[in-house]
């Protein structure tokens, strides 16, 4: 017998290296009219490095000033701390961190009362001491209005609950695994010790000064916190992946609507990567739930939305979209098991690639 038209798709899929969970699947990724790509571990190789350390706290040292060798144990600390709190997580900055302090031989604690914020950061108690890590909005508060940052603004502690999980078959893709609080869970757990205190606001000043030149520079700053106060920014580089403006321009061809970008990254690291690839919608500074906002305004206006993602961050909007496809190779666990496809030759072509061969077999069908 000649195989159905939807599973000789699969199988084409599978030789284009995108495993595709299911026909009903296959059949839906041709219908798509909308698509949205995640940034970090997307569009970029989702392997990060850490380009620098700068150490707060340094401007104007009191009684002398520091040394030279003094900069660089506070830089080695900082770091250590950093990556100690990081070591449980799987985001790619996490493993970032984690590789710079081993580079430089560092010892890493344990990390006792580990807690993580899709979109936000994580949180530590190293060495007795409360260590926070990640994206300025979440670590410093908000930003001292100089100039508004594009995107959407959010808060942290009081943002809305992530959406529940589901899918549109009806099935939890995610269900009998609970490997992390829920995104709303885990930004209160993250937030409720304060922020930088009133006594730390001239380096939480700095810090914003630093952030705001790594950021211009087009790099994604990190902040670490330790008791409350900024001790550091590290400055994380991610390359473009090679054939990411291809595979955008066939996405657009096949969809006829613009690709659209959405990110949790700050808006320039966002307005950079989109003028790279030709991407025309960019929405950065997005949390889980964000991501999720947009798919569902999307599909109040009709569309069919596919989501393209690799991390925790993505799952609910995964879970939310016509179709979610996870990149396989830096995914999270919860990315793939959330999404419709995974793609296992680690090329973005292969997404308008699978999303055309749906289209065929759907010719075929009728
Ligand atoms: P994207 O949507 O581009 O994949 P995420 O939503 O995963 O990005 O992350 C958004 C921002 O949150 C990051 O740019 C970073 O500032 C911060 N962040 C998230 N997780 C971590 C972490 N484990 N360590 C440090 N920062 C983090
Ligand atoms: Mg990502």
């Amino acid at each position: 017998a000649t195989m159905p038209p939807l599973l000789s798709a699969i199988a084409n899929a599978g030789r284009h290296g995108v495993l595709v969970k299911s026909a009903v699947v296959m059949e839906r990724l041709g219908e798509v009219s909308q698509v949205a790509l995640d940034k970090t571990g997307t569009l970029t190789e989702g392997a990060p490095r850490v380009a620098a350390v700068r150490v707060l706290g340094q401007e104007a040292p009191a009684g002398g000033g520091a040394t030279a060798a003094c900069a660089v144990v506070a830089r080695d600390a900082a770091l250590a701390l950093a990556a100690a709190a990081e070591q449980p997580s799987e985001h790619p900055l996490a493993r970032a961190v984690v590789d710079a302090a081993n580079e430089r031989g560092l010892t890493l604690e344990p990390a006792d009362a580990f807690a993580s914020a899709p979109g936000s950061g994580v949180r530590a108690v190293v060495a007795g001491q409360e260590v926070r890590v990640g994206s300025p909005a979440a670590t410093l508060g908000e930003r001292a209005r100089t100039a508004a940052p594009l995107g959407l603004a959010h808060g942290y502690a009081d943002a809305p609950p992530a959406p529940p999980r589901e899918h549109p078959d009806g099935a939890s893709h995610a269900a009998g695994r609970a490997p992390r609080p829920a995104p709303a869970e885990a930004s209160r757990a993250l937030a409720d010790t304060p922020r930088a205190g009133a006594e730390a606001a001239p380096v939480v000043a700095e810090a914003w000064r630093v952030v705001d030149e790594e950021e211009g520079a087009g790099r994604t700053a990190v902040v670490v916190l330790v008791a409350g106060r900024p001790v550091a920014v590290l400055a994380v580089e991610d390359r473009t992946r090679a054939g990411a403006a291809d595979a955008v321009a066939a996405l657009r061809e096949l969809t006829g609507a613009e690709p659209a970008l959405l990110t949790g990254d700050n808006g320039r690291a966002a307005a950079r990567l989109a003028a790279e690839t030709g991407i025309g919608d960019v929405r950065a500074d997005l949390l889980p739930q964000d991501k999720v906002a947009s798919v569902r305004a999307w599909q109040e206006a009709g569309h069919k939305v596919l989501v393209v993602g690799d991390g925790v961050n993505d799952a609910p909007a995964l879970a939310a979209a016509h179709s979610g496809i996870a990149m396989g190779r830096a995914g999270s666990d919860l990315a793939l098991e959330t999404a419709d496809a995974v793609v296992v030759r680690d090329e973005l072509g292969t997404v308008p690639a699978v999303v055309a061969l749906s289209r065929r077999a759907r010719r075929v069908v009728r």
